[in-house]
């Protein structure tokens, strides 16, 4: 049985004092639901402040990237290792916005997966097609691709210590969400292939879907057999719209 887990990806939003206070509103949901993990994303500046704000709480802190190296002369750059003296214990790798607005490879994405991992951190795999590539019928060859670039340079057993998230980048911050059937469809389909090579992984690895989940969609999402709980962005910014969703968890 996989536990439910649903994380806010705050972005880049929001100063100290809002930091504060959703970190205040998560901690206060994971104490009244401790049959899930909740967990935050704030930007890693506003690291320190949730963690104070949440102290004492389950609430799971993480950062939204890392870099692809450890401490060094990478001027700008923000190791796993100070993310994890921060208080975080879960990354991002892969988001979309990385992807697509920032260049990110998937050979970048694989490193920062390693790196992670390395710094003790666990990564939260984000794997998802564009709307082109849905129309043309390759969602699955890609997230399939995404996944594989991982697991050829950390191999299977490596998702031991990972999540995965599924977010069609159509959806993201778009309104328009998939439809439970067709991301459960991708979600069975990452969980068959990742089965092929170690069925006990498979059924222990959590998928989260991600992309305009909201509190009135999240019930019938979290209600598909391979969808064990979501990635937030915009929703998780409005403490009751994010009430909702855990609640749906
Ligand atoms: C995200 O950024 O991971 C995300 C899913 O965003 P939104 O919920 O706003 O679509």
């Amino acid at each position: 049985m996989r536990r439910a887990m649903v994380l806010g990806n705050w972005k880049m939003n929001g100063r100290r004092a809002d930091a504060v206070a959703w970190a205040r509103a998560g901690a206060a949901l994971a104490v009244a639901l401790p049959g899930i993990d909740v967990g935050v994303l704030p930007a890693c500046v506003h690291l320190a402040a949730a963690r104070e704000a949440a102290q004492g709480s389950p609430l799971l802190l993480g950062a939204q990237n890392l870099a692809a190296w450890s401490d060094g002369a990478y001027t700008g750059e923000v190791s796993g290792a100070m993310l994890a003296d921060c208080g975080a214990s879960h990354v991002l790798v892969g988001h979309s916005e990385r992807r697509h607005v920032l260049g990110e490879s998937d050979a970048v994405v694989a490193e920062k997966f390693e790196r992670a991992q390395a710094a003790g951190l666990v990564p939260v795999l984000c794997l998802g097609e564009t709307l082109d590539e849905r129309e043309a019928g390759s969602t699955e060859a890609v997230v399939l691709r995404q996944l594989d670039a991982v697991l050829a340079r950390c191999g299977i057993a490596s998702l031991a210590r990972a999540v995965i998230a599924y977010e069609p980048v159509w959806a993201i911050g778009t309104g328009r969400t998939a439809s439970p059937a067709q991301a459960q469809e991708v979600h069975a389909c990452l969980r068959s292939a990742i089965a092929k090579r170690d069925a006990m992984l498979a059924s222990l690895v959590r998928i989260l879907y991600g992309g305009s989940v909201k509190g009135s969609n999240a019930a019938q999402l979290f209600a598909q057999a391979d969808i064990d709980g979501g990635l937030i962005g915009g929703a998780s910014l409005v403490p009751d719209e994010f009430a909702a969703i855990c609640r749906a968890a």
